[in-house]
């Protein structure tokens, strides 16, 4: 089995900590693959190759956009070149269906062209100013950040890395990334793709390991301008208390518990095709999933046989033969769910469908856990309130249009959230009222490269993808020019 390495400073390495990680298959909990940890002098080393890259050589940082955006194109089609090779590592990996971790490929390609074209946009401002110093000139210009740590979960690891290494790299930076420990193998395969394409050494980095060693390290680190992690909101708050040394630059994309509020005047087949869609992609393991529905009472029991019907008519096994779900990512992971269905059961939410390990034929050794839908949920149950990152629904129902927001309000987070209803202006006024980042009306859970994606409160800090994903990675100057140089006479003397 080839053991896969570090990327530090322009080479692939064994780093100095001597110790190995083992991929394992959540499908039948076999290891198919290892990889080197990095350690903490690892970690230093990349930093320092970053730094240098950034503030010394400079080549990426100061190549012209036209050049840059190059490079990046030409990453895009090595990500197509190798999209069917990468989809299957994803999907052995992580757990996803083959089709679904095709999706999460074609996305990455887009990406890097998306943001190979926006950095060739005019940007920055010109601004009418008035002063009592004479005629001035004002104009801002984008510049980047500087030196960049990103750390990444395991529920979209190719996605998720390519979230934020496009935009920075688009802007000119130097990067530190490190993976989850659970899934590291498409973000390896993806540094393979840089070294081929001809980015600069030093500019990007990538070490593997622990986040509560390698991550704090890069969290702490005063050599590190920004830090930028996708994961737990517990762990985010305590990015942020490290970033806290030198006042990083921070992004933060954390956790949900996001509402799919559902009217009976909605088209009910159609709501709930997206409200499996909304829980059930990705195994559930989804931070923007609609993981409690709230419904109007008097179309809930209709649309609760129905979900429930297509829920138990769901297809599980090997991602590679596009199951309708997969395992869950982990052994730890699938045990934490299947600990938060004792709590629905033990706290008296009714179980309608699933609750349970699967472990049908070949499933017998993998991490599959049954969609699962808990009908009679109140706000005051834990499966309504934590985030449970399965495949697990909760259930509440509302008689008016301002229950239906409260109860959709009555959440930390904030990330995102859906309305079903076919009266456009309730729609309107409904999803207006929902505080989060992320929102649909008449669907769930698509996404796009162009549109920002962020949450409120407790789900973060910041926005990936769009020009507000470039922008996260700039600082923005303010120039100011005096337009009449010379003796101002402001003193008497
Ligand atoms: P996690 O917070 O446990 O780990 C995420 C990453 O942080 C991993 O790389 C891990 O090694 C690292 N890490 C762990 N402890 C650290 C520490 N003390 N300091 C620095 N880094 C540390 O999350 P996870 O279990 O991998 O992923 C699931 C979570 O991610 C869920 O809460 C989910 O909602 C969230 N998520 C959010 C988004 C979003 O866009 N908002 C997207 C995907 C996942």
């Amino acid at each position: 089995m080839e053991i896969k390495k570090m990327f530090i400073d322009g080479e692939q390495t064994e780093g100095t900590s001597g110790k190995l990680i083992k991929v394992i298959n959540p499908t039948n909990g076999e290891v198919f693959a290892e990889v080197h940890e990095s350690s903490i002098e690892d970690v230093r080393k990349a930093i320092s190759a970053a730094k240098k890259s950034f503030y010394e050589t400079r080549e990426w940082r100061d190549m012209d956009s036209q050049q840059r955006g190059d490079i990046l194109l030409k990453i895009a089609d090595l990500i197509a070149d190798n999209a069917a090779e990468l989809a299957k590592i994803e999907a052995m990996d992580n757990g996803k269906p083959l089709r679904e971790a095709e999706g999460d490929i074609d996305d990455g390609v887009h990406a890097f062209r998306y943001y190979a074209s926006l950095i060739k946009v005019p940007y920055g401002g010109v601004y009418d100013v008035n002063s009592n110093f004479g005629k001035m000139h004002s104009y801002t210009v984008h510049e980047p950040v500087g030196v960049c740590a990103q750390i990444t979960p395991w529920n979209y690891p190719f996605l998720m890395a390519i979230w934020k290494l496009a935009p920075a790299l688009a802007a000119g930076n130097s990067i530190i990334f490190k993976p989850s420990s659970s899934t590291m193998l498409s973000t390896i395969m993806l540094f393979d793709i840089f070294e081929k394409a001809g980015l600069p050494k030093g500019c990007v980095n990538l070490v593997m390991g622990p986040g509560s060693t390698l991550g704090e390290e890069l969290a702490a680190s005063e050599d590190v301008d920004m830090i930028t992690f996708t994961g737990s909101t517990e762990v985010g708050q305590k990015i942020m208390r490290l970033a806290a040394g030198n006042v990083k630059k921070i992004g933060l994309e954390l956790g949900g518990k996001s509402p799919n509020v559902i009217f009976a005047d909605a088209d009910i087949d159609g709501a709930v095709e997206w409200a499996m869609i909304g829980i059930f992609f990705n195994q559930g393991e989804v931070c923007s999933a609609g993981s409690r529905i709230i419904i109007e009472e008097s179309i809930k029991e209709e649309f609760v046989k129905k979900l429930a019907a297509k829920a138990n008519a769901m297809t599980l096994g090997n991602p590679l033969d596009n199951p309708d779900m997969g395992p869950l990512v982990s052994k730890s992971h699938m045990e934490r769910v299947l600990k938060y269905i004792e709590i629905g059961k033990k706290e008296g939410a009714t179980l309608i469908c699933g609750g349970e390990r699967y472990t049908e034929g070949e499933c017998a050794k993998g991490y599959f856990v049954r969609p699962t839908i808990f009908d009679d949920c109140t706000k005051d149950m834990t499966i309504v309130k934590e985030e449970i990152f399965g495949p697990v629904v909760t259930i509440q129902t509302f008689t008016s249009e301002q229950e239906a927001i409260n109860m959709a309000n009555d959440t930390i987070y904030g990330l995102a959230g859906a309305v079903f209803t076919l009266d456009i202006a309730r729609a309107i006024r409904v999803i207006k009222e929902i505080r989060a980042g992320i929102t649909w009306i008449n669907c769930y859970n698509p996404t796009f490269n162009e549109a920002p994606w962020g949450g409120y409160k407790m789900s973060g800090i910041g926005r990936e993808l769009g020009i507000h994903g470039l922008e996260e990675y700039q600082e923005v100057k303010q120039i100011n020019i005096n337009l009449t140089p010379g003796v101002l006479g402001w003193y008497a003397n």
